[in-house]
């Protein structure tokens, strides 16, 4: 059963080991415990519905609990602190694409809002139910999740829009095939998600990101349908897949997508290796990322990051034999930065290109250990998400923010992400752990993936405060970088007011119209992605 206030399923409880205990209890004090607010009272305070009755759509208040909020740390204390204040009118649940579009003819009726859910997995606001006079429904894809048609001769499969990662990949591979699109959220995010919030997967680097593999399909906007062609490349004008493509619920439905997908690999492996020092690291990555070897996945810790990483993984027998190792080569376990390498493909190709990569990594002084940690982490890729259950148990929060940004910018705005969040979070007396790793590298760039961890406050209204200002401390530090406000996570309501310095007025203007020729009446999802 899934989790109604924190991540993921029920059965799955992750525990801290007690080294890792140790550290953030070191690092940031005892944790501050928090009560939860009960589960039964939130849904008694569900106000009453404005929407019209209708066969397809309920009005369950658990139901429209579920669908009142996506995953991200807001959502979180909102949740557990029984602060959550909007609720969806009702939630419709349609099992096929007519389904879909009688509801979007009826919302068009009776004036109602439409908010597009996919997994519920948003970290940014993007399914938050915005404070209007007009009715509203969520409207769910999830039973929209159909294998619709599989061609192996062009390499395409179409899929209904609301398949969620698991089942999308069991049809794939049991014809031999993977879409190779894993964000660490695969569990219970949708295909659909994927592409309005230009996801980015663990394995991208290989594979691409979404924005390469999503074909074409259809989307069904207030103005009608938009058929999008999945041809290789056109040279037929602006892309309208681009236009759809991060466009976060805003203008219309997408139902049926096209993906491109591979044959299933015969290697998948992950190798870690171990720099003495973050500049070496970062020189190494970088020489890596210019390189062109079809690598699948390049992630960069920084020595804090590894120390957390190594801290909460348990095992302390293997882990101080490899502080033993490392020191004997000559990495300092303070300095220590962690790199994982991913290598897909036939035997041959992996065998060549492995040693290809780390022959250039042992330039920059690079200590190999084998494939044992890579192994841990792809077993572990999606469950270290539960983490955050067991940390907020705790007493703690944690919260994580991206960007991308050239490599000239690397080092300066991960110190300054880093620095900005410890010095605001210094005016309560309180410390906040931040650390970071390059999840994603390009031959231009890198994104930066930054974590932090601080205890809970005393009340939640408090929690949510100080969120607020590291969020801005954070998110003026990445715009003042020069860097995306987002790599991977997408725009939602929390980095709205942040989408005009990284698109200029003319820029967010145009996007206006755009919505606005599609979305006249301001239906779909508003409030979301432009300030
Ligand atoms: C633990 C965790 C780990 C994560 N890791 C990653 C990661 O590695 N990489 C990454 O890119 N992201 C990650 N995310 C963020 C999130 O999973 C992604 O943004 C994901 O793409 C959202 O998909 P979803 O199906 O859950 O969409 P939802 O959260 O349901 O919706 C997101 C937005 O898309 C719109 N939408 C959804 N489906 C449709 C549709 N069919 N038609 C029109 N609009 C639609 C919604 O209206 C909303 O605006 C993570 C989140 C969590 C909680």
């Amino acid at each position: 059963m899934r989790r109604w206030n924190g991540w993921g399923n029920t059965d799955i409880q992750i525990k801290l080991p007690p080294k890792g205990l140790y550290l953030l209890q070191d690092l940031l004090g005892e944790g501050q415990i928090q009560p939860d607010y009960p589960l039964e009272k939130l849904l008694q305070r569900i106000p009453d519905s404005r929407l019209p009755q209708h066969p397809l759509i309920s009005f369950d208040p658990k139901l429209r609990l579920d669908h009142a909020h996506g995953q991200s740390l807001p959502d979180w204390i909102r949740l557990r602190g029984g602060t959550l204040e909007r609720f969806p009118d009702g939630v419709a649940q349609p099992a096929t694409i007519e389904e879909v579009q009688e509801m979007l003819q009826f919302a068009a009726d009776n004036d109602i809002i439409v908010i597009p859910f996919g997994g519920g997995t948003s970290v940014v606001g993007h399914l938050e139910v915005p404070l209007v006079q007009r009715p509203v429904l969520s409207l769910s894809l999830q039973h929209v999740n159909r294998l619709i048609d599989l061609e192996p001769e062009n390499l395409l499969a179409t899929f209904e829009a609301g398949v969620r990662g698991p089942d999308l990949e069991k049809q794939l591979n049991s014809e031999g095939y993977t879409l190779g699109h894993y964000p660490q959220s695969f569990e219970f995010s949708s295909l659909g998600g994927w592409v309005l919030t230009r996801s980015s997967g663990q394995q991208s680097k290989y594979y691409g990101r979404i924005e390469q593999l999503f074909a074409g399909g259809e989307i069904l906007t207030p103005q009608g349908a938009l058929q999008l062609l999945p041809v290789p490349a056109s040279a037929a004008g602006p892309d309208l897949r681009q236009l759809l493509l991060g466009s976060e619920g805003r203008i219309g439905v997408l139902t049926k997508v096209i993906v491109r997908i591979s044959r299933l690999p015969e290697k998948d492996d992950i190798h870690a290796v171990f720099f003495p020092s973050w500049d070496e690291a970062r020189e190494g990555v970088q020489e890596l990322a210019g390189s062109f070897l079809p690598l699948s996945m390049v992630r960069l810790s920084n020595p804090k990051e590894t120390m957390v990483n190594l801290a909460f993984a348990g095992h302390e027998r293997q882990l101080r034999f490899l502080g033993q190792y490392l020191r004997m080569r000559g990495v300092p376990p303070t300095q220590a930065c962690m790199c994982l390498i991913g290598f897909i493909g036939s035997q041959r190709m992996v065998r060549n290109v492995r040693r290809e990569a780390l022959s250039i990594l042992r330039r920059h002084h690079s200590v190999s250990v084998g494939k044992s940690i890579g192994k841990v982490w792809k077993k572990n890729r999606f469950r270290s998400a539960y983490l955050r259950n067991t940390l907020w148990d705790l007493g703690y929060a944690v919260d994580t923010l991206e960007t991308a940004v050239t490599w000239d910018k690397v080092n300066s705005t991960m110190a300054a992400i880093e620095k900005s969040i410890e010095s605001c979070m210094a005016q309560w007396n309180e410390s906040v752990h931040a650390f970071s790793h390059l999840s994603h590298v390009y031959r231009s760039g890198s994104s930066i993936y930054t974590t932090y961890v601080f205890r809970l406050a005393e009340t939640p209204a408090e929690t949510l405060s100080r969120w607020k200002m590291l969020k801005q401390a954070a998110s003026q530090a990445v715009v003042g970088c020069g860097g995306t406000i987002s790599h991977q996570h997408g725009v939602g309501v929390d980095h709205k007011q942040y989408l005009k310095a990284e698109k200029g007025p003319l820029g967010i203007s145009t996007l206006q119209h755009i919505f606005s020729h599609l979305d006249p009446d301001q239906r779909m999802n508003p409030n979301k992605l432009l300030p």
